[in-house]
């Protein structure tokens, strides 16, 4: 056991989750401390951070990092940061950078008119000396940075996203830790009866108020568990009140599990206009998918991306995992190659995080700590081979418990970005959801502020609870 005695600290939170990167939770402490003398007589296997007292929590970080390096032997690709969302901060920095450009400052206090900053260069030396991390990320927030600015997309607050939650799949993932369930068509017909009522209390108040509605994402849970009349009739009622035609916003279905797509549910949502859809296969290979819980094999997701394909979608957004148990580089590398093949031209590559809630977490709780060099090679790899087939990173984010410590990206052909992935992980918009599960977050632009409005996450709770969640509808205004 190893204990970290932290001078002049006030919250303990932080050090601990940059200790958790190295160490699993029951080896390791955290104690925050009040000392002015360095001279502390410590146990073999403790160790005081911060003896000179600094009030800088990246400057305590830093050091922390440093000494769990040592002891650990090995760094950490995001240096210190435990943050889930690496590009907002990428942005912070670029602000500092633009303002010290601005003033043709340099970082040290010294100015130079003639030799301003390039604020991009700025950021990544930020990212690097304050946060530690490696050039590999930096050079990586910097490309998404760089494509999110060109595709200037305008004031995200003047308008707002919608999520709307279905929590219903056939099987559950070993993996999954969201609002999904396996329910009876009563139960999802009851649950659809109350979402439409929902959408119609929140539209009311959306068009009193003149809010305009940049993108609507349906996910879950697999949307596409719903019969081909029920997605028609949750589409037709979104757009209605909403104020959101599918033909004139970005609108997304997500039909994550292949046994769920039929020709009619793919004919119904053309004919409604909708052009984006995601076919999420994690792996293209049999045993892996058996492993993982699910239902359907791989032949079903080759089926399901030509049937897509002959209805004429626009973008297609594949979803692969990184270190699913049992696979290595070569499984990877082919489910990425075939995903490729198969005409997905949003594509993407998370590492697999062993969330709480999860089967996999409670059978196997430091799962993901192991196999990390081998995550690695394969999150390297798509980098590396989507570049080279032109697609660009436009999105990334982080979770906890995530293999390696990594990340989650999405990449895109240019040109078929998300719009709402972008805003969600921005948090510079209102994004107002709807069902079980859904987390909206009021955005108030004067404060750069988001409050969370949240559902239950339960079907069943949501329906004994309904009256409740309308209510709550009121705190987006
Ligand atoms: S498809 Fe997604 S939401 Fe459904 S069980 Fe699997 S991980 Fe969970």
């Amino acid at each position: 056991m190893y204990r970290f005695y932290i001078n002049k600290i006030e919250n303990d939170y932080h050090y601990g989750e940059l200790a958790r990167v190295f160490l699993p939770d029951d080896e390791f402490e955290v104690i925050p401390l009040d000392v002015s003398s360095r001279n502390l007589a410590l146990r073999p296997g403790s160790f005081l951070v911060n003896a000179k007292g600094s009030a800088d929590r990246d400057e305590i970080k830093r050091e922390l990092f440093g000494l769990l390096a040592d002891l650990c032997g090995r760094s950490s690709e995001w240096g210190t940061l435990t943050g889930v969302r690496p590009l907002k901060l990428a942005y912070e920095m670029l602000a500092e950078a633009e303002s010290d450009s601005d003033s043709c400052t340099d970082k040290t206090g010294g100015s130079d008119p003639s030799n301003p900053i390039n604020p991009i260069k700025g950021m990544c030396a930020l990212l690097a000396e304050r946060y530690l991390i490696s050039p590999s990320k930096i050079a990586l927030l910097r490309e998404i940075a760089e494509y999110q600015i060109s595709c200037g997309m305008g004031d995200p607050s003047s308008k707002a996203g919608v999520y709307i939650g279905i929590p219903f799949c056939p099987t559950r993932c070993e993996y999954c830790a969201f609002a999904s369930n396996v329910a009876g068509r009563d139960e999802i017909a009851e649950y659809l009866t109350n979402l439409l009522t929902e959408i119609r209390y929140m539209g009311r108040l959306v068009r009193e108020h003149g809010t305009v509605i940049e993108s609507i994402y349906i996910g879950g849970g697999t949307p596409t568990t719903l019969e081909a009349d029920q997605l028609k009739q949750l589409i037709e009622t979104a757009a209605d009140e909403l104020g959101a035609d599918p033909r004139s916003i970005e609108f997304t279905v997500e039909a994550g599990r292949p046994d769920t797509i039929t020709a009619d549910k793919l004919a119904v949502m053309r004919e409604l206009g909708v052009s984006r859809i995601s076919i999420n296969p994690q792996s293209m290979k049999d045993e892996t998918l058996r492993a993982i819980g699910r239902d359907h094999t791989a032949d079903d997701i080759r089926s399901g991306y030509r049937l897509a394909a002959d209805y004429g979608f626009d973008v297609i957004n594949a979803d692969l995992i990184a270190g699913l148990p049992g696979e290595d580089l070569e499984d990877f590398r082919a489910s990425l190659e075939e995903i490729i093949s198969l005409g997905a031209n949003n594509i993407t590559v998370h590492t697999l995080s062993v969330k709480k809630g999860s089967r996999l977490r409670e059978n196997d709780p430091e799962y993901y700590r192991r196999n990390t060099e081998t995550v690695q090679s394969m999150v390297d790899y798509a980098r590396e081979r989507l570049s080279k087939e032109g697609f660009v990173p436009y999105y990334i984010y982080r979770q906890k418990h995530q293999m390696g410590a990594l990340e989650n990206v999405g990449y895109c052909r240019p040109g078929k970005h998300s719009i709402y992935n972008i805003r969600i992980m921005e948090e510079k918009q209102t994004i107002i959801g709807l069902g079980a599960g859904a987390i909206g977050k009021v955005y108030f632009p004067d404060e750069d502020r988001l409050e969370r409005v949240a559902n239950v996450s339960n079907y069943r709770v949501y329906s004994d609870r309904f009256d409740e969640m309308l209510s709550r509808k009121d705190l987006y205004y």
